[in-house]
């Protein structure tokens, strides 16, 4: 007997027809005599309209609360799910986040879990029954507040959940039928990946491919939990994420990824001195903003210099405002912002010994009159920022010329 983690995306449980599909793919898995734990989203949708609900107050003063509300869709959902399942003679229970307990640290919006008590999931399996449990969720370690995970979150809490039970597999269900080489609804001759390392897929998620949320990656790869990738509507074999193979190197370029949530953030005519980024970034670090690509570079007044940096959409406003809050301390002239952005990497394990991939990558970009905002590179990727007007040109050019089409 297998233990199987099922999570349900928000595609998967978008209206009660797809619920009672879902419901089908789980009483398959139970009915060959697995152990089954489910996880599911809030239905399509409905995270982004309680969102824009608090959007209506001073949202980002009220976290605590922010999360109160954005937690409610998982919980719709589980209830609907579990009433499926009972409905067709199979026993099912829902939990909420703060009835295992999912404990995590005080971050309201984007929490990390500490720990999760598996006791009240074991006692729903020890009744033959199937614990159905809502993603996205858990309960903060010092105030016992709800929080949220960010994001797709969902992710996280079915790789943690797995993670923690030593669960054998934990399928992920979605719209698509695996992890392609790049975004399907953007390149219509993206190919799907059967097998990916944890690190590419690391890339991956954190350069933009949604489909897992980045941190539910990072948690697979240190706990070595078998990850699948599938549809929820075709139930085929999917993308397994896997320790790294031999014959994985081989692939130059493995994938092409997006992200149109990028800003920059540029101060203007700063001192050129020992300690400024420090007192850029603790700031930012402090109010947990993650800050990705920096540039620094001389201006046209001699000894000062400019500095930009880009954080994501959902951070810009509070990072400007802690910019001009520290104004005085940093001692920059002006601040300028720019949320038309987009960045757009290549992601391969084979960069690692092969030359001239930037090279055709800003070449490529040059054929196509793209002009480059800021580069950055590690050891198995390339990103550029380039105006979002051009992200899908950029994609399908890139996709072409690595031979990925
Ligand atoms: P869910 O509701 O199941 O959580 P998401 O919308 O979060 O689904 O993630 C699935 C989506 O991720 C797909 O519909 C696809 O558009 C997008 N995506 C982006 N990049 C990739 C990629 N490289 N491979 C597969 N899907 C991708
Ligand atoms: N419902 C949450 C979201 O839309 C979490 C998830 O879907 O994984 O971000
Ligand atoms: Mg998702």
């Amino acid at each position: 007997m297998s233990l199987i983690v099922q999570k349900f995306g928000g595609t998967s449980v978008k209206d009660i027809s797809k619920i009672k599909r879902a419901c089908l793919l789980i009483s398959t898995e139970h009915k060959k005599g697995n152990q089954v734990v489910v996880i599911v989203s809030a239905m399509a949708g409905e995270t982004t309209k309680l969102i824009n609900l608090s959007k209506n107050f001073n949202y980002s003063k009220n976290l605590d609360e922010y999360d109160v509300i954005v937690s409610t869709g998982e919980q719709v959902s589980v209830g609907l799910v579990s009433m499926c399942l009972n409905g067709m003679g199979i026993k099912a229970q829902s939990l909420l986040g703060w009835q295992i307990p999912i404990i995590c640290d005080d971050n309201h919006s984007k929490a990390k879990i500490i720990e999760i008590n598996t006791n009240s999931i074991l006692k729903i399996l020890k009744n033959s029954a199937i614990p159905i449990i809502a993603g996205f969720q858990g309960i903060s370690y010092t105030e016992k507040k709800i929080v949220t995970l960010g994001r797709g979150g969902s992710d996280t809490s079915a790789v943690a959940i797995a993670a923690s039970m030593s669960a054998d597999r934990c399928d992920i269900y979605t719209d698509v039928d695996g992890v392609y080489t790049s975004d399907p609804k953007i390149v219509p001759k993206a190919k799907k990946i059967d097998r990916i390392s944890y690190e590419e897929m690391l890339e991956f998620a954190s350069l933009g491919a949604k489909v897992l949320q980045t941190r539910s990656v990072e948690m697979a790869m240190r706990y070595n939990v078998e990850v699948q990738v599938l549809s929820s509507a075709s139930g085929q074999p999917g993308t397994l994420v896997v320790k790294e193979e031999k014959d994985m190197e081989k692939a130059l370029v493995s994938g092409i990824t997006h992200s149109k949530e990028e800003c920059n953030i540029t101060l203007i005519n700063l001192e050129d001195r020992p300690g400024i980024a420090a007192k850029i970034f603790t700031p930012l670090s402090d109010a947990n903003i993650n800050v990705d690509m920096i540039v620094q570079t001389g201006s046209e007044s001699g000894n000062n210099i400019n500095f930009t940096f880009t954080v994501s959409d959902s951070d810009l406003k509070l990072a400007v405002s802690l910019m001009n809050e520290h104004k005085n301390e940093i001692g920059f002239q002006r601040i300028i912002t720019n949320d038309k952005l987009s960045k757009i990497s290549i992601v391969g394990l084979g960069m690692r010994t092969h030359s001239g991939v930037a090279k055709k990558m800003f070449t490529t970009l040059a054929s196509k009159n793209i002009n480059i905002h800021v580069i950055s590179t590690s050891e198995i990727k390339i990103s550029v920022l380039i105006n979002e007007e051009f992200t899908e040109l950029a994609v399908k050019a890139l996709h072409s010329v690595f031979e990925l089409d």
